[in-house]
């Protein structure tokens, strides 16, 4: 890989690219200013460029994030980033929609035991509800020890600590540090079934 200081940045390249651009327009004669005026109708025009990190997956791509009158109005990859070099994969790319997106899911959607309609609910109950109901589930079924059998074949209780009623299934939109706290959260419960859709 070449060494840092021969790299050339994404500011240090918009630099070249427009001395280059007004020079060869100079030299050339060309107009820029339709140039300049499509500048000025871009939608990030004005706008402050806030670098950050994807929060979909550990790989952690690095994103541009541009904000107006305390608006996120765009984000993009941030060609600065060693990791992605600019880019960013689909899910990434749609980023922009998990801030801004009015479809998004405010409420809970929750079928009773035995009912048949869906009820609406706030985000704070259904929190509420699940903490309850894992305390509920994992005081109910928590196993200290386990029977088994020694190397000589005699009946122990092994010490295990563990719960075998719950599981947990993480999604990529779990970053590196909650999948960090989400891990030591389900260990200190005794959860043994910890799987991750995310494999990158
Ligand atoms: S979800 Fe995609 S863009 Fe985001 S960090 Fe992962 S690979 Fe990069």
């Amino acid at each position: 890989m070449e060494h840092p200081s021969k790299q050339v940045s994404r500011r240090d390249f918009l630099k070249a690219a427009g001395g280059f651009t007004l020079g060869t327009s100079l030299a050339l004669g060309t107009d820029l200013t339709r140039v300049v005026a499509r500048t000025k109708t871009l939608k990030i025009a004005g706008a402050t460029e806030v670098p950050s990190v994807c929060p979909y997956c550990a790989v952690g791509c690095g994103t541009m994030i541009s904000v107006k009158d305390g608006k996120v109005i765009n984000i993009e990859g941030n060609p600065d980033s060693p990791i992605s070099k600019g880019t960013l994969c689909p899910k990434g790319s749609a980023s922009f929609q998990l801030t801004v997106n009015p479809l998004r899911m405010t409420k809970v959607k929750y079928r009773a035991p035995g009912a048949s309609d869906w009820e609406d609910k706030p985000l704070d109950w259904a929190m509420e509800r699940i903490a309850q109901l894992v305390k509920k589930t994992r005081d109910e079924n928590f196993n200290e020890t386990f029977k088994t059998k020694d190397k000589d074949g005699k009946d122990v209780d092994k010490k295990v600590n563990n719960t075998l009623a719950i599981a947990s299934l993480g999604g990529a939109t779990m970053d590196n540090e909650w999948n960090y706290i989400h891990l030591k959260l389900m260990r200190a419960l005794g959860v043994v079934f910890l799987e991750n859709q995310a494999r990158i």
